[in-house]
């Protein structure tokens, strides 16, 4: 097995590419894949102040040490979850990584500034945890981009979870969500702009990517992934990708090219935002969903440090 661009000994194959790779040619592969997403989509401009979602996983190490190396000046947040055996250690993956290459990182902690966890606020709201996990992600990464005035937001969603949230999604024709499944959404109504720089690039090609920068990552699954449905739709996706290599490149791409835009609501069907009267964030209603869910959970706004009033009017999803 031969490297495609210098001959020598490879190391990775990547078969959608029809490619073999070193190691050097390998990072410098997904290098210009990040480059070429970013330029293709317009997610950033030169220059730009991306704050990146942090998990501690490999995907969202990886785009940070991309947009880095692309020359961004890239911040990372890391939000702790209040997860037992899951949290306290990828918190410790992702301050590792930030100190070993002198990056800055914030840590906004559920438990200890907000007053709740997952897990309890799941319960208390009786959603199932991921969707509790999502709707606090959405919330606190806008708010601390909005806060700290950065141009755009980052996350690590590769081409298998794009492909395989849209395969869920095409699969109910959700429309509200295919319509919001762009790897960019610009900024508007008070929410930051969006990126997902590693869409061109898979889980396994990020996997190595990590081993061959020598980036340590929490390997293992968050617990509440268990029964998640996403994990049987990306099983049905590598099995097709198996026998069909680039089937996921051409489902994503090609919704992406041909369908995505059909999705878009017109200016006047979408739904008015507003502002939450509690904290301000863009809310459908008077009170934001993410407020709604610190009061079923019994938690507080880092300021308040203490019990939501009990009543406030019906929430609105948060739309991205
Ligand atoms: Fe959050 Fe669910 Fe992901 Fe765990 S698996 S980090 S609960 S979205
Ligand atoms: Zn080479
Ligand atoms: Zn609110």
């Amino acid at each position: 097995m031969k490297c495609r661009v210098c001959r020598g000994p490879a190391v990775i194959d990547v078969r959608r590419h029809n490619a073999n790779f070193c190691g050097e040619h390998f990072l410098r592969h997904c290098r210009e894949q990040v480059a070429r997403a970013i330029k293709g989509h317009q997610m950033l401009e030169p220059g730009d102040r991306v704050l990146v979602a942090v998990s501690g996983g490999k995907d969202s190490l990886a785009v940070w040490d991309i947009l880095v190396e692309l020359g961004y000046e890239a911040d990372g947040l890391y939000l702790g979850l209040g997860i037992d055996g899951y949290s306290p250690e990828s918190e410790r993956f992702a301050r590792a990584f930030a100190e070993s290459r002198g990056l800055s990182l914030e840590v906004v902690d559920l438990p200890s500034d907000y007053g709740y966890d997952i897990r309890s606020a799941a319960r208390a709201a009786k959603r199932v945890p991921c969707s509790a996990c999502g709707l606090s992600k959405r919330h606190l990464f806008d708010e601390a981009a909005g806060r700290g005035g950065y141009d755009a937001l980052a996350t690590g969603h590769n081409l298998d979870d794009e492909a395989a949230v849209l395969f869920g999604n095409v699969l109910r024709w959700q429309a509200e969500y295919l319509g919001r499944q762009k790897p960019v959404l610009q900024a508007g109504e008070g929410f930051p702009r969006k990126v997902k720089p590693l869409v061109r690039l898979g889980e396994r090609e990020m996997a190595a990517y990590c081993v061959l920068r020598g980036i340590d990552y929490m390997v293992e699954e968050c617990p509440m992934a268990q029964g998640n449905r996403h994990i049987g739709y990306k099983e049905a996706l590598n099995s097709i990708e198996e026998r069909s290599p680039g089937a996921k490149h051409s489902f994503y791409f090609g919704f992406l090219d041909r369908a995505a835009d059909l999705f878009v609501p017109p200016e006047e069907e979408r739904t008015p935002i507003g502002t939450c009267v509690r904290c301000g964030a863009p809310a459908g209603s008077d009170v934001c969903a993410f407020c709604h869910l610190l009061e079923r959970a019994g938690g507080h706004l880092p300021c308040d440090g203490g019990d939501m009033p009990v009543e406030l009017g019906r929430s609105v999803p948060e739309s991205r």
